[in-house]
């Protein structure tokens, strides 16, 4: 090998080991070498303001005005922190996040939290997709005045899991009230408890029909 080609080799060497990863001084640390955490940031699409989050409903300007948008954590079905997103009334803001993070705090499950709108509005949709949400412009079920779902005023959660029972008629279809399930709320469990501390009425304690998903102030 001549002494030139020894030259070059040696100088392609030093320039492969400077461009390696970790070997150049004004490398950063790695994230990924940083202590694992079992949290994550959900994929779903987060609304920046609450006019956005209303997308899609004509809402009186007067229960408009009374709504905010609340940023919830919540402990996944997967185990994992995510986070969601909760149209309600302005005075019961401060109580709901209080009580999202004691659940939190606590690992009660929660599939997803997500506004109305990305169901298109559409309560049967977001039961069938397990959907944990507050505020929707509509009726109650079965009824023709406003539920309190129109004011921000109720929660329904993981809905599939809790289903609501009228006689033979079960909503969302298919669902079934399994007291062996994640998710679901029980009388003795610490979800109930919580809410009720809170001052919450729960539709699991109604006599004519139960809303096992449906807690209310
Ligand atoms: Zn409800």
């Amino acid at each position: 090998m001549s002494q030139t080609r020894s030259r070059k080799i040696l100088l392609l060497i030093i320039l492969l080991l400077l461009a390696t990863p970790g070997i150049s001084p004004h490398q950063k640390p790695s994230k990924k070498s940083s202590k694992k955490t079992t949290s994550k940031v959900s994929k779903n699409k987060q609304s920046d303001s609450l006019a956005e989050a209303l997308k899609g409903k004509k809402v009186p300007d007067k229960i408009r005005d009374s709504l905010k948008l609340v940023n919830i954590r919540y402990y996944g079905y997967d185990s994992l922190e995510h986070k969601g997103q909760l149209i309600m009334h302005k005075a019961l803001a401060k109580d709901a996040a209080e009580i999202f993070d004691s659940l939190f705090v606590h690992k009660f499950p929660i599939a997803k939290i997500k506004p109305m709108s990305s169901y298109g509005w559409d309560d049967d949709s977001s039961m069938v997709d397990n959907n944990t949400s507050c505020f929707n412009y509509r009726n109650a079920a079965n009824s023709k005045r406003l539920s309190l779902h129109a004011y921000g005023r109720a929660v329904d959660i993981n809905p599939k899991d809790n289903p609501y029972i009228l006689k033979n008629r079960v909503s969302p279809p298919n669902a079934k009230y399994d007291a062996k399930k994640r998710g679901t709320i029980l009388k003795d469990s610490y979800i109930y408890k919580l809410f009720k501390k809170h001052g919450w009425k729960w539709g699991g304690d109604w006599k004519s029909l139960k809303d096992y998903q449906h807690f209310e102030k």
